[in-house]
């Protein structure tokens, strides 16, 4: 077993036999591209990647050679009539404890540009399936799929993309004595003033000189007027929940899960994500009342290096909450 799972398997990985035969074998039928190769879904492309190659543009543009994916994409609606061979690998990993996915690597091969009103096809199989592996997220397989694309009988381009699929390694303990540290804010120029008003316990609200809209989280411009200047509010520290959700996974240092994350609408009118606490994690409810308070996280030992953690997080109101708690 413990050579197996090193990926000398040999002849004893049944699992990984059986996953083989599925190489070669068609992961979707033969797709059409739900759009002819055009200039706006280009253009938007070329804006979200700020590239202004003029190829790109005008009457004889090429999309980019990057974009080769987009053209076989589904959408949210999908393609129908896909073929189950990948989905059936799934499962049979799925049934075998890997159940966690990562995308490990994507790569692309173009043959010729792509123009416009081009009429793409594309369909894909299960190129290849590794050994068993073990990683430091756990122990898989790597499934390559290959997407080739056509335009007519012509191949266009290939893509490739790999993921391993995995059972999570059992997370390490941490060493008797020593506690893991939440992860510290990453300060900057545009969210600095937030920070020190959090070490002061003061939850500060941008506000817009120009305009007077209220803004968090810290930007360095408004989103109602495009106005640069600011000052802030101090939060009065009422809110609800907006919305919220339960942690149970994955599991980060410092955090015990399960927990309920918050989307807390302050009375001022803005939201703010932070954690609830007060009640159980399953008693959080959407339109809970709360209200601010600062926790401090990761009290120094004699041998840390910096000061605790100050944080605002938002308390339910159990009188006003019936009964939770
Ligand atoms: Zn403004």
């Amino acid at each position: 077993m413990e050579a197996a799972a090193k990926g000398e398997s040999g002849a004893s990985d049944e699992l990984g036999a059986r996953l083989k035969a599925y190489e070669g074998r068609a992961a979707s039928v033969t797709g059409r591209g739900k759009d002819l190769v055009n200039e706006p879904m280009i253009r938007h492309w070329c804006e979200a990647m700020g590239d202004t190659d003029p190829a790109y543009t005008g009457p004889d543009a090429i999309a980019p050679p990057t974009m080769l994916q987009a053209w076989t994409m589904g959408g949210l609606s999908g393609h129908t009539g896909r073929a189950g061979a990948h989905d059936e690998l799934f499962d049979l990993l799925d049934e075998a404890g890997c159940t966690s996915v990562v995308a490990t690597d994507c790569e692309q091969e173009y043959l010729r540009p792509l123009r416009l009103g081009d009429e793409v096809g594309f369909d894909t199989v299960i190129e290849s399936v590794s050994d068993r592996k073990t990683t430091k997220l756990g122990t898989g397989y790597f499934v390559t799929t290959r997407t080739d694309v056509r335009v007519g009988q012509d191949l266009v381009g290939t893509h490739r993309f790999r993921i391993l699929k995995y059972a999570p390694a059992r997370q390490k303990q941490e060493p008797t004595g020593t506690r893991a540290r939440r992860l510290r804010p990453v300060v900057n120029r545009d969210n600095a003033g937030f920070w020190e008003g959090v070490e002061r316990h003061q939850l500060l609200i941008q506000r817009c000189t120009d305009c007077g809209t209220l803004r968090h989280p810290w930007l360095p411009g408004c989103n109602a007027c495009g106005g640069l200047d600011w000052d802030t509010v101090e939060a009065s520290g009422e809110g609800t929940v907006y919305s919220y959700v339960v942690m149970h996974h994955p599991p980060f240092p410092a955090f015990d899960p399960p927990y309920a994350v918050g989307l807390i609408e302050l009375a001022e009118g803005v939201r703010i994500v932070s954690n609830v606490v007060g009640v159980p994690y399953d008693k959080v409810r959407i339109g809970l009342p709360v209200r601010l308070e600062f926790r401090r996280y990761d009290e120094p030992d004699a041998d840390d290096e910096g000061g605790p953690l100050v944080l605002p997080v938002f308390r339910v109101l159990e009188d006003r909450a019936g009964g939770v708690g």
